[in-house]
């Protein structure tokens, strides 16, 4: 039987944040994924907004970790090669209505210690960002709140961790854990069992399902999705900040916002579900967030859809994000609600969760031979011709432009399938270059990376899947 000191299940934003900060010490840690891929569930399809908490319950601990998080970015970042940018969000009032509760906004995110918060008039706002709404009668400027590329900054959390030794398991599904004398013993998994003194619960969406193996099902997890566009770079209408509208007490609304590559993203919605797989955009969702944002945007043009998607909240019922240790369950941490700003706050978790367990007896010792830095895939497009020419000398492969859209060479793709952790389906080389995220959405390039997946992985075509074992895209040859 494999035997670590602790088992995070899930290799989402969360999970890999905790393992990523208990890499720092010398404690064996597992981490545990049923997806193939590390990167999570909702931790790839969501905003990829880093907030600042400013609308956060003030006194909540999804306050205080939102809080403290957003300041860790700049050099988190920087340090694991993550693409980030502090670009600021904006907060129109377009109704009277809405231009009387800004006080009461401004108000909280002070309670919150987001003191950065500034009040703008409606022309301040139309010079920050032309195409807003001209009937904007005001609004709260947040210059702290920021994008990032999500992908990229859960590879880079778990590829960090794995260098400094975590161990990853991935396509396992957690099906028991056992436990002995009120302490955990060991978890079972699709792929054998492990034992082990602890068990971090951050799988997400069936976190309660996971609480359940150990008879700490106290909440249910309820699915809330929010439908997006992704609309083309080169749309008519594009917008510089994160256009946020006043938030309700269920959602946040839907915004509009630049991504990290440049793309205008477009949404959410907020719909509670049933299901904890049906990820399907609706022509109601989608024709629900057009209309909410055209009240910000009025030129955004929907119609330069390039492709939609929609992530599933886990949502706890009853509410709240929760931290839970028991005293007659040793070992056993479960993780709760971390629901619509668990990406900004899993770097704030990871750090809580291992000073949760020092204040629980825990004696962890830092390695002194930690490796905080880690380099990203080379962006050929990026570079100077200088640098591309030498590349290109280095290794032909940089000279061959597979994904056109995005200009992702074939170097860039052998290196997203062969450095620890790598690629093994086709989601999995877009989520790390972005081949197939442009324009043609992988119409063009989407053979080709099925190819390089089959040559460097030594299987056949037919047995590359888009995502997830059993999602082939070939079936056989033609002629
Ligand atoms: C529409 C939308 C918009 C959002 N916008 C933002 C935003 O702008 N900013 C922000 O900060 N947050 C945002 N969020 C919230 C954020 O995405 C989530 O809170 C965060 O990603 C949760 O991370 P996680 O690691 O807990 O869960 P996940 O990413 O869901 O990962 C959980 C992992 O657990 C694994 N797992 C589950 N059960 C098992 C099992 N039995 N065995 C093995 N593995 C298992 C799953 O496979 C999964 O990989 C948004 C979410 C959505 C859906």
């Amino acid at each position: 039987m494999l035997k670590t000191d602790v088992v995070v299940i899930g290799a989402g934003a969360v999970g890999c944040a905790i393992a990523h900060e208990l890499s720092k010490y010398k404690i064996d840690v597992l981490v545990v994924d049923m997806n193939e891929d590390v990167g999570g569930d909702a931790s790839k399809s969501n905003s990829a907004i880093i907030h600042t908490g400013y609308d956060a319950a003030p006194g909540t601990l999804e306050s205080q970790l939102v809080v403290a998080a957003n300041s860790m970015y700049d050099e988190l970042t920087q340090s694991l090669d993550v693409p980030f940018k502090r670009i600021g969000a904006i907060l129109p009032a377009i109704t009277q209505e809405q231009f009387d509760r800004l006080p009461e906004i401004k108000e909280k995110a002070f309670r919150n210690h987001v003191y950065d918060v500034e009040f703008k008039t409606g022309a301040e706002l139309l010079e920050m960002e032309p195409n807003l709404n001209p009937e904007v009668k005001g609004g709260l400027y947040i210059p702290r709140e920021s994008i990032i590329d999500p992908f990229i900054f859960v590879q880079a959390l778990a590829e960090n961790a794995n260098t400094n030794g975590v161990e990853f398991m991935l396509g396992a599904r957690v099906k028991d854990i056992k436990t002995e004398n009120g302490k955990i013993k060991s978890v079972v998994t699709s792929c054998g069992e492990i034992e082990t003194r602890y068990v971090i619960n951050s799988a997400g969406l069936y976190c309660d399902e996971i609480a359940e193996m150990v008879g700490k099902a106290e909440y249910k997890v309820v699915a809330r999705k929010g439908q997006f566009y992704i609309l083309d770079k080169n749309t008519s209408c594009k917008v510089e900040h994160i256009v946020l509208p006043i938030p309700t007490k269920v959602t946040k609304g839907k915004l509009m916002c630049p991504t990290m590559h440049g793309n205008m993203l477009v949404g959410p919605t907020a719909e509670d579900q049933e299901s904890k797989v049906d990820k399907s955009t609706t022509s109601a969702g989608l024709d629900s967030i057009a209309a909410d944002v055209k009240n910000l945007v009025p030129n955004v043009n929907i119609r330069d859809t390039i492709t939609q998607y929609s992530g599933l909240r886990p949502n706890r019922n009853p509410e709240g994000l929760h931290f839970d240790m028991y005293e007659d369950l040793e070992g056993y941490i479960n993780l709760s609600g971390v629901r619509s700003t668990g990406l900004t706050l899993s770097v704030a978790m990871g750090k809580y969760v291992v000073q949760q367990m020092m204040y629980h007896g825990e004696e962890l010792e830092l390695k002194d031979n930690f490796i905080s830095e880690r380099k990203g895939i080379i962006k050929f497009s990026e570079q100077t011709p200088e640098v591309q020419d030498k590349l290109i000398k280095e290794n032909p492969l940089y000279g061959n432009v597979i994904c056109r859209c995005e200009t992702i060479t074939e170097a860039e793709i052998v290196d997203a399938i062969n450095r620890p952790l790598g690629a093994k389906s086709v989601d999995a080389v877009k989520r790390r270059v972005r081949a197939g995220m442009g324009r043609c959405q992988g119409g063009f390039c989407g053979p080709k990376v099925i190819e390089i997946l089959a040559r460097e992985t030594g299987r056949s075509t037919t047995d590359i899947n888009k995502n997830n074992p059993g999602s082939y895209m070939v079936t056989g040859t033609t002629r």
